[in-house]
């Protein structure tokens, strides 16, 4: 190859660069200009050529650009650096420049060959980077990458934040590290899909952090391309939702109760008025033949006893309502006195009998042991409750037993009849509020209250109260109360 083939090479090269490639002498007039200067500054060689480089370069940056000069004069030596120019319009932009010594024949320095590059795209994209990076730092969210393998490739803090792991730990690993085995065919999914170049949005699962835990997350997963657009990952953000999952959770427990106090009051509504309806019929009959009678000077008094019956049924409803909404506002109060409950069950058997002919309330248990410290109305209506129930609810039987046993932790008292039964997938809803068993129990008169205020009666003493059906026919009912030495309650003044 001879010298003026590969001056052409040169000049060839220098004139297609899309870089600006200028020379100047040692006073900075320009020597030569090639397309690609033009291109960049705008300025055509011709109005450029014997100008000082000056013209390129803004006010405050002249003084710069001599000291560099001065430099190379100096060293001899070829100098790379990032500093501002100045196009034909006056728009500043950075450049990256090459500077380096112009050597005649006997190697001496004659003048500067410049190599500029507009890096205007460059320092955008630098600066979007690092904006990215900032934004991908300060995330509360997950950020993390993957390749197409599953390996995880980047972590942010957010992901060390939601997961437990430290990039250090993360990075390299598959990402099943953070999914739950019973999740892996989920990501097989998502990973199908980015592959297709769709992207998996807002969608909310299940991973598993470093001590172990499953918290609940929404996750966006998009494919991530190389600069040919091939996929080559997936870049995932995940938002750890734990919080507002279970305030949800909470939220739908609430309406579903508040539904059911809802279904409850409905039902109660139907159950009452029906109830209130029977006793207010008979009391109207009877007083409508009480006030014939006493026009016509004669009363018979069985009208009178069955209006005060009547009533009697009235008033106890009422009373129970009332205590059913004291329990529902934590209001129940009880007055508490120490007595013997043995004998308030010979009390309440004795006045029972009296009005039930047909069955025999059968009394067994040791009463000297029986000194309970609690409220003694409230266990008596829980009795009466129990006996009434086991006489109501076994027609044509003819007894009723109460049994009294003292154990360790308290004393148990028993009623056992021989009736219904209470339908095994019932049995552990008897004491819900207005609960009435299925099948026969519900062609009985009733409002289903009775019981749970029993049972609440019987908590608020720090007792329980359970059923159980008899082995032989029909149902037996107990309470356990705490013995007399129970400091669960303190006695009324
Ligand atoms: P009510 O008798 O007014 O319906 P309770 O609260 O006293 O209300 O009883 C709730 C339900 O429990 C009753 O409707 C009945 O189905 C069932 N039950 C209560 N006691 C007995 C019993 N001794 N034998 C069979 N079922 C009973």
């Amino acid at each position: 190859m001879n010298d003026s083939s590969d001056f052409a090479k040169l000049s060839a090269i220098v004139a297609s660069s899309g870089d600006a490639i200028i020379s100047t002498d040692f006073n900075g007039f320009i020597q030569s200009w090639n397309n690609g200067a033009a291109y960049i500054f705008g300025f055509s060689s011709d109005e450029v050529l014997g100008k000082n480089i000056n013209t390129i370069i803004p006010k405050e940056l002249i003084e710069e650009e001599k000291s560099f000069v001065e430099e190379l004069k100096g060293s001899g030596e070829a100098k790379n650096y990032e500093t501002i120019r100045k196009r034909k319009d006056s728009t500043k932009f950075p450049v990256a420049i090459t500077m380096s010594p112009i050597r005649d024949a006997e190697t001496n320095v004659t003048g500067v060959s410049v190599i500029a590059r507009d890096i205007t795209k460059l320092k955008i994209s630098q600066r979007n980077n690092s904006l990215l990076a900032s934004i991908i730092k300060s995330s509360d969210d997950a950020i993390i990458s993957k390749n197409l393998d599953g390996i995880i490739t980047s972590w942010n803090p957010g992901a060390k934040k939601i997961y437990g792991f430290s990039a250090q730990e993360a990075i390299g690993k598959n990402i099943s590290l953070i999914i739950p085995a019973s999740r892996l065919e989920e990501e097989k999914q998502i990973i199908s899909k980015v592959i297709k170049g769709k992207k998996v949005d807002h969608l909310e699962t299940i991973r598993k952090t470093k001590d172990g835990n499953e918290i609940n997350i929404s996750l966006t997963v998009s494919p991530v391309k190389d600069a040919s657009g091939r996929i080559i990952g997936a870049s995932k953000v995940a938002r750890d939702i734990t919080e507002r999952v279970e305030i949800e959770k909470q939220k739908q427990l609430f309406i579903d109760k508040l539904q059911q106090l809802n279904d409850f009051k409905d039902d109660f509504m139907m159950m009452a008025s029906h109830e209130l309806k029977t006793p207010i019929t008979v009391m109207r009959a009877c007083l409508q033949v009480l006030h014939d009678f006493v026009s016509e000077g004669a009363v018979d008094i069985r009208f009178v006893d069955k209006s005060l019956a009547n009533l009697d049924k009235l008033s106890n409803l009422v009373v129970e309502l009332l205590d059913v909404s004291k329990i529902q506002n934590g209001k129940l109060e009880l007055s508490v006195s120490t007595f013997n409950l043995f004998v308030l069950l010979e009390e309440v058997a004795s006045e029972m009998q009296q009005i039930n002919q047909e069955h025999k309330i059968i009394l067994r248990g040791q009463g000297e042991l029986l000194e309970i410290k609690a409220d003694r109305d409230k266990i008596k209506r829980v009795l009466i409750n129990m006996i009434t129930n086991a006489v109501k609810y076994s027609p044509g039987e003819n007894k009723v037993v109460v049994e009294t046993v003292v154990k360790q932790s308290g004393v148990i008292v028993k009623v056992k009849d021989n009736g219904i039964g209470i339908p095994k997938e019932d049995i552990d809803k008897v004491f819900n509020r207005f609960f009435r068993a299925g099948g026969r129990a519900s062609t009985f008169p009733g409002v289903g209250i009775g019981l749970y205020i029993s049972s609440e009666i019987i908590r608020y003493h720090g007792g329980k109260m359970w059923v159980e059906n008899n082995d032989d026919k029909g149902s037996i009912f107990y309470i356990e109360l705490p013995q007399k030495s129970s400091n669960v309650l303190s006695e009324a003044v």
